[in-house]
């Protein structure tokens, strides 16, 4: 990802109009082959695209020596933005962190909640990237979906 620009490439994000002409080109032509033909068509019609790598990660521990270090929100779990969840989990384990500060949960629980509903995010993420195209065939969507299902149970 070389900055159109200054040349220095670029490991995660390519900002508006520094991604590399022949670069752009090949993006569309990937999106027409790759993706949905309504997000293709949307790729081709944006004269400058940006480019944003997509990571995702999940602690395996949101709360650490004994409960006085907690992790939540982006902190415990970087979700692919397709899962439009990430809001979601962090609103989730600040309120049932209420319920740890009633004495109404075990903070034991909390951190198996704020895990678990991390990765049903993931696999929503997973499940909703056929949904955009982002699997090829519906058959590699619902195999997706299955993986990330298989990924939740295990
Ligand atoms: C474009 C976009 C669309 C999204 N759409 C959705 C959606 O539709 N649904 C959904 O559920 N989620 C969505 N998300 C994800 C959601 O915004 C995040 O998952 C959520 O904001 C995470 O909350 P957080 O409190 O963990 O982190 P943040 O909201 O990032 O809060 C972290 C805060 O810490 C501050 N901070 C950072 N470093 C320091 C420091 N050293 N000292 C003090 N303060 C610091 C930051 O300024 C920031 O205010 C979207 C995200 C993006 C970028």
């Amino acid at each position: 990802m070389t900055d159109n620009v200054t040349q220095v490439p670029h490991r995660y994000t390519l900002p508006l109009g520094r991604v590399l002409p022949q670069h752009s080109t090949c993006l569309k032509s990937d999106a027409k082959e790759l993706l949905a033909p309504c997000v293709a068509e949307l790729i081709q019609k944006t004269e400058h695209p940006f480019i944003q790598a997509i990571t995702e990660f999940i602690s395996p521990t949101a709360a650490f020596w004994r409960g006085k270090v907690l992790l939540a929100g982006d902190a415990l779990a970087t979700l692919r933005p397709q899962s439009g969840l990430g809001l979601n989990s962090a609103a989730r384990s600040a309120l049932l962190l209420a319920d740890v500060l009633r004495g109404k949960m075990k903070i034991e629980t909390w951190e198996k909640e704020a895990l678990e509903f991390a990765e049903a995010a993931r696999a929503t993420g997973i499940r909703n990237s056929g949904f955009l195209g982002l699997a090829r065939t519906k058959e590699e969507a619902e195999e997706k979906e299955k993986g990330a299902v298989r990924s939740v149970r295990s």
